[in-house]
Order: structure tokens, then sequence, then C-alpha cells
């Protein structure tokens, strides 16, 4: 009998138009942001053997609604409790009170099997969070829509073998681009997005301790190609000598972050 335990973790949509990540660890699965609708979502899960029905949670990095638009459905429809930071919760709407469960950061939720932490993120929302999920003696980190970086988002990542990390935006091409001004600065902001420059700082700091592979998401489709995001941390990987396996995910397809039998 083979008692390997599956590990899979593929972003099912990314980007301003939506963002959902699928994590299953040994069959206990869990979703991070449920920003597709849930007929959307369910066709991702199928094309990878799983199905709404199958999850056991989801976690909400924030409540913008490429990050939870189709929640209130999927938590509804299927039962699945949701786990978000608490001021983050009192701005969730739609999703059933007895299904809604609040975290503080820095404290470890248990999914059966796994375990979650989470850590704070800067961004222009109630609260944000990124997280680190823990499974048979395996790290894997999530961290997008940040401003900036900190300390306390380095440490978290690094013992991670595989993160996803946003790079939202080439500093030329939203500057020179159409965005009006006031978005610019917005996106650009302590609390907007986090720049290819920066996510290609942190890739080489993760390569040069445990990290094996990193998804970039949250690509801007205006200020961002994924060509560029590459070529950062390229350059970046190649000032350190650092190795790392590095793909974009995709907007509307299934992207593998992780897929291994342990
Ligand atoms: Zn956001
Ligand atoms: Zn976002």
């Amino acid at each position: 009998m083979n008692t390997k335990k599956h590990i899979q973790i593929y972003t099912l949509f990314s980007g301003s138009s939506g963002n959902c990540t699928y994590i299953n660890c040994g069959g206990t699965e869990i979703l991070i942001d449920a920003g597709a609708y849930s007929r959307a979502t369910e066709k991702a899960l199928n094309s990878l053997g799983s199905s709404l029905s199958s999850i056991k949670a989801v976690l909400v990095t924030h409540e913008h609604s490429d990050h939870i638009k189709g929640l209130p459905v999927i938590s509804g429809k299927y039962r699945i409790p949701v786990y978000a930071e608490s001021a983050c919760a009192l701005k969730i709407k739609g999703v059933k009170p007895f299904l809604l469960n609040t975290f503080t950061p820095g404290e470890e939720i248990e999914i059966g099997p796994v375990a979650v932490s989470s850590f704070r993120t800067f961004h222009d929302s109630s609260s944000c969070c990124g997280f680190v999920v823990k499974y048979s003696g395996h790290s894997f980190g999530y961290a997008t829509d940040t401003g900036r970086l900190s300390d306390e988002i380095y440490q978290n990542l690094l013992p991670c073998s595989a993160v996803i990390l946003e790079a939202n935006y080439d500093r030329d091409m939203l500057f020179s681009g159409s965005y009006p001004h006031f978005l610019k600065l917005r996106i650009a902001s302590d609390t907007g997005h986090l720049d290819n420059d920066r996510s290609a700082e942190l890739c080489a700091f993760l390569a040069s301790h445990n990290t094996k592979r990193v998804l970039l998401s949250h690509l801007s489709a205006e200020n961002n190609t994924p060509e560029a995001a590459l070529r950062a941390v390229q350059r970046s990987l190649a000032d350190c000598s650092c190795q790392l396996s590095v793909d974009i995910a995709q907007r509307f397809m299934p992207t593998e972050l992780v897929d291994l039998y342990v």
C-alpha cells in the first residue's frame, strides 16, 4: 500500500481579477482567499481532481473583492469555515456568523494535521495577513498585497521551502503608464503592493536560506509583465549566486507551486 502523502499547492487565480490558492496536505484541503466566483473555483478545483465539497477551510488575507468575492457563496453553499483576522472579519459581508472564525496574527490555527500561522502585511485594507502552512515537517509561505516588507515577513518566510510571493508591478512601467497619478501613488505606497525589485530581493534572501521554489503572483496586467518580474528575480539571484526555481502564477489557470508525495 502506498502510504506516501500527497502535498499540492496551486494558485487557481492570481491578479486583480481574483486570487485563490489551493492547498492539499495529505487530504486536508484548504483555500487561501476566494476571489473568484463559486463556479469558476469549482471548475479549477475539478481540473486538479478536487472539488469545493472537499475544502475544509478558507483562510482570508483581507477583505478586498479580488480576495473574497466568491467567499459568501463558496462558504455558505458548502458549509466551509472561514478564518479571518478580527478587524477583517468585521468587514466581510454575507458569510454566515457560525462559519466565521477569527484569529490574531502570530496565532497558530490547526486544520486537522495542518498548522497555519499568520503574519501582518502592509496594505490599505482593515488588516492584511500572510500565512505559513506547516505539514509533516514542511513549511510553505504565502505573502501578497503588501506595500513594504518587514523583518517579521522575512523571518516568517525564512523556513519555507516554497513560497507564493507578490510581484505586482515594475516601477518604471507603473510611473510611465496610464494610471491616474493618485492610483500610482496608492500602488507604490507603503500600504499598496510589492514591486518586482523588492520581491526579487526577498527571493534572493530566501534562496540563500531554505527556499527552493517561488511562484511570483498578483502581477498587474497593466504595470508588469511576466518577463519583467522574472528578469528582476534572475538579476537578484545572479548577485548572490543563489539557485531558485521561479515561475509566474497564471491569472486564470491553476499554476503549480508544489506537487509531491512525502
Ligand atoms: Zn488588496
Ligand atoms: Zn489583491
